[in-house]
């Protein structure tokens, strides 16, 4: 595998995220930069597995900085996770003459990484593009960022109907393992209450901070809570304990869901992914494989892909204390 590096491979899998277009148009060009050829995977891992790739110049990456979702589309490919699977991926890689890949994804598909790495010893650089910002080794993962602005948004939006109307809004947002959008997004949006997987703050406790707020003459609530989190209530069953227990406010529930994913990225999402994207292909040039590339205390990074899967992002504890603080 010494032979210089003429054809790169990338690909997105995983759930899709804002800024992952910008990310392979940073891919794509930083190859064309540097004269190397740069092959789209379409629908990823299966796409690998299916052949189903197309050369991307410069100009196929027009206009699609701006864009949501990925132009290469995503899939979840449960032919990856078997031996038989990632056979056909190397023989079609093999095949095509492609000497490394760039993943853009989350955990899953660094796992995915890895083990083809393992099997193949063919390069592997990953990329985080996940909205939920559960990667270790980076400050952001692409996605993160405009899936807070797009959830402040909606939140500003609920608050209006919910002061008009003394009403208390549950809002549950993504994040089945990381309350990264929820606490974030609850003290960008002003929320009484952040429900997220890393602390159970305990329903004892969430009735006991909404009579307080009321005895303190608020006469809306909002509840942001992430989809995982640890009370182990889904958010209808949250909002009806509450009512049994609390029955003074009307209560609402309203569920973001997937509008999270979408939209154009954010600034900070565009040039994340455009450093990233440039700094991936450099990895591989300077023979790196195995490594996620990173921003950290904004410098370029590189972490293994085990410790970016494994190793946890803390919550940080001051922001959970600005949250208690700024909702007295
Ligand atoms: P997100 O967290 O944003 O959804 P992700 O990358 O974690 O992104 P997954 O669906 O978990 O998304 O993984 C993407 C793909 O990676 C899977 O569809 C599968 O093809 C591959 N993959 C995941 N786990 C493994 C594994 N253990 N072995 C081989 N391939 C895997």
């Amino acid at each position: 595998m010494n032979e210089p590096i003429k054809k790169i491979a990338v690909l997105t899998s995983g759930g899709d995220a804002p800024g992952m277009n910008a990310a392979i148009r940073a891919v794509v060009r930083a190859c064309t930069y540097y004269r190397i050829e740069c092959v789209g995977v379409y629908r990823g891992y299966q796409g690998l597995i299916e052949g189903d790739f197309k050369t991307l110049s410069a100009r196929h990456v027009s206009n699609i900085i701006n864009k949501g979702g990925t132009i290469l589309k995503s899939a979840r490919s449960q032919e990856f996770k078997t031996t038989e699977g990632r056979a056909k991926a190397f023989q079609n890689l093999k095949e095509a003459g492609i000497g490394a890949i760039v993943l853009i994804g989350g955990d899953g598909t660094f796992t995915g990484g890895l083990k083809f790495i393992e099997e193949y010893n063919f390069p592997v650089v990953g990329i985080p593009g996940t909205i939920d910002n559960d990667i270790y080794g980076t400050d952001n993962t692409i996605g993160y960022d405009t899936a807070l602005n797009t959830v402040v948004e909606v939140i500003d939006k609920i608050r209006d109907t919910a002061s008009s109307h003394n009403r208390l809004f549950f809002i549950e947002v993504m994040g089945r393992d990381a309350g990264f959008i929820a606490l974030n997004s609850g003290i960008g949006a002003g929320a009484e209450e952040i429900l997220i997987p890393e602390k159970n703050l305990g329903l004892e406790r969430l009735v006991d901070s909404l009579k307080k707020s009321k005895d303190k003459g608020k006469t809306s609530s909002i509840v942001v809570v992430s989809e995982g989190d640890k009370i182990g209530k889904n958010v209808f069953e949250l909002a009806d304990y509450i009512n049994d227990n609390f029955p003074h406010y009307d209560i609402r529930v309203s569920v973001l869901g997937h509008m999270q994913r979408g939209g154009s990225p954010s600034c900070f999402d565009r040039v994340l992914a455009s450093r990233l994207g440039v700094a991936a292909v450099e990895a591989l040039l300077d023979r790196s494989t195995g490594v996620m590339v990173g921003i950290t205390n904004n410098e370029v990074s590189t972490v293994g892909l085990n410790k970016a899967i494994k190793m946890n992002h803390d919550i940080n504890e001051e922001l959970l204390k600005v949250a208690e603080i700024t909702s007295v």
